[in-house]
């Protein structure tokens, strides 16, 4: 007999996961090239030669010093990974945003996963509430509900996206913990612009001093990088003193399989060195121990590498191009890679299984706590993109959007 937690999470199970898997089963039953899986935040970019290269050159480099060698490459390290991993990432950073960390500040994850998880439960008293804003990764509820924490949600305006100002500040209270922000955003690809997180900064140091509190923002940014038409990277520690900085080289580098990120703790933030103690344990209690030792190292040797951004900005304009054409209504994306389409009939989970008579895999907006809209992650080959356009042609049809 599984939990009552268990029982509780298997019902609402991921619908992303289970859209993949759905797609799994067409692409076997029609054959790949006529099943357009837009379901998945998988990467379809190659890793960087440099990070392939640089596992193959510390695997000899270790076999070359022996067993010692062996056993210092795959062995056990401190909890918050090793020291020269997180200095060289702590100097990278410095170098982009004129920020000043050391390794000190900086624990390895595993992904933004495991990274949110730990802060989690570093920071969460049963009931304690965490604010996100509409519409977000789904995930965050499992997380929040992993530690007995309640998610509660900003809506956003329905035109731009942007998050409600107004109602985050009516949503914060004395049991407010945290607010996640995740920008470049997954699903809508909206960035969230300097003046509207000096909003929000202002909003939290507002809410910390009338209810006597920390609130943490917590930075969600796995497409940090992933940004278009010259928009500019941001690190959000520069807007509000309590700031915790979640990272994953899953979409920036292409490794989400490899489990691999890191966890930022600014020296200013409350309580910082209880936190970064609190973070370290809860990364060994939790089980996950340490980040996976082998890719700490292979990434800290490709900080400067970049995944190829231009492969997602052809994706980016064909399919919302392509998409406006036929007459859906869409957010233009200013990072990441996912398009959010209005549904055009209500109940969009209706859109959803008219698009896969068309073999279209979209996931459904109420996973991301926002109906009404649906999700295409456009992280797929150019062919998918171009051969998917007839089938969306065939969906505009039959709900008479042609223009
Ligand atoms: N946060 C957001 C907003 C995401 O989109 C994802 C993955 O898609 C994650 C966190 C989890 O990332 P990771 O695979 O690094 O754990």
């Amino acid at each position: 007999m599984v939990s009552k937690r268990i029982q509780k999470a298997l019902e609402g199970n991921s619908a992303i996961r289970a859209m993949f898997n759905e797609g799994r089963e067409m692409a076997a039953k029609y054959g790949e090239e006529n099943v357009f899986d837009f379901s998945l935040g998988n990467p379809a970019t190659p890793a960087p030669k440099a990070l392939n290269d640089a596992i193959r050159d510390l695997l000899d480099e270790a076999d070359a010093k022996g067993a010692a060698g062996s056993l210092g490459i795959h062995g056990y390290m401190a909890n918050a990974g090793y020291e020269e991993v997180r200095q060289a990432i702590a100097e990278n950073l410095n170098e982009r945003f004129g920020t000043k960390f050391t390794a000190h500040n900086l624990v390895m994850t595993v992904g933004a996963a495991g990274g949110l998880n730990i802060i989690f439960k570093t920071i969460l008293d049963p009931d304690d509430e965490v604010i996100v804003f509409a519409p977000f990764f789904g995930e965050y509820r499992q997380y929040a509900a992993n530690f007995d924490a309640k998610i509660v949600i900003v809506q956003p305006n329905l035109e731009t996206f942007q998050p409600d100002l107004a109602d985050l500040e009516a949503k914060i209270t004395a049991r407010t913990k945290a607010l996640i922000v995740n920008t470049p955003n997954n699903p809508t690809g909206v960035i969230y612009k300097p003046q509207t997180m000096e909003q929000i900064g202002a909003i939290l140091e507002k809410k910390q001093a009338e209810f006597g509190t920390d609130i943490y923002l917590i930075s969600d940014e796995p497409y940090r990088e992933l940004v278009y038409d010259g928009n500019k990277e941001d690190f959000l520690t520069k807007y509000y003193r309590n700031t915790l900085v979640g990272y994953s080289f899953s979409k920036s580098l292409s490794l989400p399989g490899e489990r691999i990120g890191y966890v930022v703790v600014p020296d200013e933030a409350a309580d910082a060195e209880e936190l970064i103690r609190g973070i370290e344990i809860s990364n060994r209690t939790l089980g996950f121990v340490n980040a996976p030792s082998l890719i700490q190292k292979a990434v800290a040797r490709c900080l400067e590498e970049k995944t190829d951004v231009t492969f997602y900005d052809e994706n980016r304009s064909r399919l919302y191009d392509g998409l406006t054409k036929l007459g859906f209504t869409c957010i233009k994306p200013e990072g990441a890679f996912y398009l959010w389409v209005k549904s055009p009939v209500e109940n969009e989970e209706e859109f959803v299984d008219e698009g896969k008579k068309f073999n279209l895999l979209m996931v459904k907006g109420s996973a991301f706590g926002c109906p009404g809209f649906v999700r295409l992650a456009y992280c797929v080959s150019h062919e998918t993109v171009e051969h998917s356009l007839p089938a969306f042609a065939k969906l505009a049809a039959v709900y008479g959007l042609e223009k």
